[in-house]
């Protein structure tokens, strides 16, 4: 039996038209948040979307002090290449970013004094990742969203 003919592990169908994404999202992997992320998509009318799923979600396009070289500024350059595929590949309408509460890649709700500082924290990182990636794909509608356990919010 050649390869061509092997069974199949699971037996799909894959349709194998090109798309447009409705959006490119950048989401922590944190199971916690997926189903928040399909209502949203759901909302959102959103048909195709390109989903870039990283740790931390748009922490690492927060890092503006990341200094040449480092290892926060190749997960930043990583994520920023991964939203301009997207964008060149699938022309991508809109970019989404999102932080989430209790995020293992900022160590966590108890890395934080309070709810509140917490949260301030989130809403910097959201503004400064939706600045860097507004100056670098200027022509993609960029929004930013703050993931809670009691639904999505979006960032001012
Ligand atoms: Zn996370």
């Amino acid at each position: 039996m050649s390869a061509t003919e092997a069974m199949p592990v699971v037996k799909f169908k894959t349709k194998p038209e090109h798309y447009h994404a409705d959006a490119c999202v950048v989401w922590c992997y944190d199971d916690r948040f997926y189903k928040l992320l399909k209502k949203f998509g759901k909302k959102q009318k959103f048909k195709n979307i390109d989903l870039v799923k990283v740790a931390g979600g748009a922490k690492a396009l927060a890092t503006a002090d990341a200094t040449e070289g480092s290892s926060s500024m190749a997960e930043r350059d990583f994520v920023l290449s991964q939203i301009k595929t997207s964008v060149r590949l699938h022309a991508a309408k809109r970019i989404i970013l999102m932080l989430h509460r209790d995020c293992g890649a900022y160590g966590g709700s108890k890395a934080f004094p309070d709810g509140g500082a917490e949260r301030e924290q989130y809403a910097a990182d959201l503004r400064a990742a939706r600045d860097f990636v507004r100056k670098e794909v200027p022509a993609v509608l960029v929004d930013a969203y703050f993931a809670d356990f009691d639904g999505l919010y979006a960032q001012e």
